[in-house]
């Protein structure tokens, strides 16, 4: 079928990249060990720090978000090692399954899937571990299935408050560039990223932020590992090279979305992101509709996970709009398959986009017969029509 117009892809993740994004990226390949290449690579090396707000080293793999979740675990671990998680949703559910696969003894905190990581339970936990066994913490930032974003500076708070020296490693795959996050004030050892979400570029790029912890525990640690040696990376990054052929095309990209980043300004952009969430909740109340989150403190300026009333099937709700509005949403991922969308309302967007996604999604609502009021567009319009209220800036900290 013929589809006029941009289709709307609302997922969240891989996000919209930007037609700047787009054409800097549209160069021929350059040789990965000539003199050119060293300038982009220490461009976006260097760059990139400020992104994670990290004084130390990013390594940047071509890789989804997956390979650098490996990479953590294979550079800091290894098996029979004991590390704490914390059930917040799928993704954290797949980061345990991929430790329990490399041999890790994994404490995995059951959880609601409709909250985030709970300090004080960090906090006993680690208080419990009297013989120090536990030799990190390794939650998620952004949930992207549930649409909950754990308070990682008080979670750092209370791995403090017990006295363990036990590393704290964090997957930021959704929430880089999205929402505050910082890897130093935190003192995270390993952050995770990925380049198709926040960073509004396509697939392909992992990162780790790592900490000068972190590569001593590296350093220490005897696992077997190659693609994904921190000590292979590091050695030429300092130079700008990598040490196989980086996907140099999305690193032009990468410079591309950090300048872009840079010109709005970090903060205007996690503000911009709390507010589309804030007209994205209105609009879910203004339906009737739950929101997924349960805590206030805990909402995502990322995404917005949408409970389908009981009887009804949130996967025909986003078929009917795909189908009807050329629109993609999330889906319920998980434990939470048919009961949930996602709108994903991060990266590259702004007010209209919002609208034109919330009013695609409440016709679908009504053309999948979801019980409904058709009060949400307005709702969202409120807050987005707002006057002399300054943006509610919450810090997820
Ligand atoms: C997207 C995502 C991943 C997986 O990233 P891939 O690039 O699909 O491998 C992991 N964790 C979170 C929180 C994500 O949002």
């Amino acid at each position: 079928m013929h589809r006029s117009g941009r289709h709307f892809l609302q997922i969240p993740g891989p996000s919209t990249v930007p037609d700047r994004v787009l054409r800097a990226m549209d160069m021929p390949v350059i040789d990965h060990r000539g003199p050119d290449f060293a300038e982009l690579g220490k461009a976006v090396l260097t760059g990139i720090r400020k992104i994670f707000k990290t004084t130390g080293p990013v390594v940047i793999f071509p890789s989804s978000g997956t390979g650098a979740w490996e990479a953590a675990i294979v550079n800091v671990l290894a098996p029979g090692d004991r590390v704490l998680m914390v059930e917040t949703g799928h993704f954290a559910t797949l980061w345990r399954q991929m430790a329990a696969k490399f041999g890790i003894e994994v404490d995995f905190v059951p959880g609601d899937w409709r909250h985030g990581v709970d300090p004080a339970e960090i906090e006993k936990r680690l208080t419990e571990d009297k013989a120090r066994a536990i030799k990190a913490v390794m939650v998620v930032h952004n949930e992207t299935s549930t649409g909950v974003t754990s308070r990682i500076g008080a979670v750092r708070q209370a791995i403090d408050r017990s006295g363990h020296s036990a590393l704290l490693m964090v997957d930021t795959i959704s929430g880089l560039a999205s929402a505050d996050y910082r890897h130093d004030e935190w003192k995270v050892d390993v952050t995770v990223s990925g380049s198709q979400k926040g960073l509004m570029l396509p697939p392909g790029l992992g990162f780790n932020a790592i900490s000068e912890k972190a590569l001593a525990a590296a350093e220490a640690n005897p696992t077997t590992r190659s693609y994904w040696d921190w000590r292979d990376m590091l050695k030429p990054n300092s130079t700008g090279y990598f040490p196989y052929t980086p996907a140099t095309n999305l690193l032009y990209g990468l410079k591309e979305a950090m300048a872009m980043l840079e010109e709005e300004g970090l903060d205007q952009v996690f503000a911009r992101h709390i507010r589309h969430g804030e007209a994205c909740r209105a609009a879910v109340r203004g339906w009737g509709l739950e929101v997924l989150a349960k805590n206030p403190a805990e909402f995502s300026p990322v995404l917005t996970g949408v409970v389908v009333p009981e009887g009804h099937d949130a996967d025909a709700v986003r078929r009917v709009i795909l189908e009807k509005f050329d629109m993609s949403l999330g889906a319920g991922l998980g434990k939470v398959a048919g009961k949930v969308f996602r709108i994903g309302h991060l990266g590259h967007f702004n007010d209209l986009m919002l609208m034109g996604t919330l009013a695609g999604v409440e016709m679908g609502l009504k053309l999948a017969g979801v019980p409904h009021q058709a009060h949400g567009v307005e709702a969202a319009m409120d807050v987005l029509t707002r006057q002399g209220v300054p943006d509610q800036k919450r810090a997820v900290a």
